[in-house]
């Protein structure tokens, strides 16, 4: 019912909203939500109901919906980053000559908030996105907020936004860090000023079909990264260039594309937004990233898991037709987690992989969902409880 008119009240109250950021970032916001919501209770009843905002939790694709807040620190090229702080959700305002518009200095992130259903919120090893964010900055000539900095930021995100983070089961809450040139620059050269910024929004199925398996189409034409590029990182530049083989894809009934290496165009790398692996008997392969492939998140976890579960798992060059003799093929990352592939199509050839129970990728979804979700002891410390 009325949760959009809850929002608009913490937004019109000055004193709630210091209240609101204050024990953000001294107490933590455990203490937030408690002190906040009594206070706004003996005001306001409405605000009990704040728990969840107001949508349809159970219809979530992986579109863009508004949350309340976002966060933002900025910083000179040759400083470190300010404090950062929590603002509404809303646009942003960027000089024309900014470096990220002009020569598309900029990196993504992407990781979730999920939540238990012992009610208890959890972020997925963000320490990783952080270190990786830091590695892209070096690779771009950009300044970037340090690892504490960064998993606070997302702390502070998730948190802020609580109420969009989706009932057990129904989603998570993607979270988006990102990095960019913001400071104006006409020659070709670094941004005088970066400003690192968080924002969510609450997710469900990556894929239109939802858990459907995959159709990928290998593109031999369209190259998403080339040795001594900047495929390795998740710089924004690596994007834009694989809208036309997607869209290519997606108009002739695939769900993605699956990119070859652009020097013998026979070894497969990764598909647009997420990693492969191809199983067969007790072996798993997945492409070795050197520069070309991003290194995901999920790919090493799932790396870790499935060795732990006692399969082979090697990292090395995996030649396109070796998805011939596959058993079975998935693909890993943030916002598919792990994602079966029901066929590939190579040179006009639709190669169908058997989908039945007992699949090594579901295997491997339900342990790292469940760790995820707190359902699994997490042996392995990648879980961070936030509230
Ligand atoms: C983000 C991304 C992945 C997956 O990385 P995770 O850390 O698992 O989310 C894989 N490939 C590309 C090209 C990506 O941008």
């Amino acid at each position: 019912m009325v949760f959009g008119t809850n929002s608009n009240m913490i937004r019109q109250s000055p004193n709630l909203r210091l209240l609101f950021r204050a024990s953000l970032s001294k107490v933590g916001a455990r203490s937030l939500t408690a002190e906040a919501s009594s206070v706004l209770r003996e005001s306001e009843p409405m605000l009990r109901n704040e728990e969840y905002a107001d949508i349809d939790w159970n219809n979530l694709g992986f579109g863009l919906t508004k949350t309340d807040y976002m966060y933002k620190a900025k910083c000179s090229h040759d400083a470190t980053f300010q404090q950062g702080e929590l603002s509404d959700y809303g646009n942003i305002e960027l000089s024309p000559a900014a470096g990220v518009l002009n020569y598309g200095q900029g990196l993504f992130e992407g990781t979730k908030a999920f939540r238990g259903e012992n009610g208890k919120i959890f972020l997925f090893r963000p320490d990783q996105n952080a270190i990786r964010m830091q590695i892209g900055a070096e690779r771009m000539c950009m300044r970037s907020p340090s690892v504490q900095q960064f998993v606070d930021a997302v702390k502070q995100t998730a948190l802020a936004n609580k109420r969009w983070i989706p009932p057990p089961g129904k989603g998570s809450l993607y979270i988006r860090p990102l990095l960019i040139g913001t400071g104006p620059i006409l020659g070709l050269s670094p941004s005088p000023e970066y400003t690192f910024l968080v924002y969510a929004s609450p997710v469900g199925n990556y894929f239109k079909a939802g858990m459907a398996p995959l159709n990928l189409y290998v593109e031999d034409e369209f190259h998403r990264a080339t040795r001594g590029g900047a495929g390795g990182v998740k710089s924004i530049s690596n994007y834009a260039p694989v809208l036309q083989a997607i869209s290519r894809a997606k108009g002739r009934g695939f769900s993605d594309v699956l990119y070859l290496d652009s020097v013998h165009k026979k070894y497969i790398e990764e598909a647009s937004s997420c990693n492969i692996f191809v199983v067969k008997g007790n072996v798993i392969s997945t492409p070795a990233t050197m520069g070309t492939i991003l290194e995901g998140i999920t790919r090493k976890s799932i790396i870790d898991i499935a060795r732990d579960l006692g399969y082979k798992v090697e990292e090395r060059f995996v030649e396109v037709d070796e998805l011939m003799e596959a058993d079975e093929v998935f693909t890993t990352g943030t916002a598919v987690t792990v994602a079966t592939v029901g066929s590939i199509t190579y040179k006009g050839q639709r190669l169908e992989y058997k989908i039945s129970d007992g699949l090594v990728s579901q295997k491997l979804y339900k342990m790292l969902q469940g760790i995820q979700l707190g359902k699994i002891e997490d042996k392995y410390d990648w879980v961070v409880e936030i509230d």
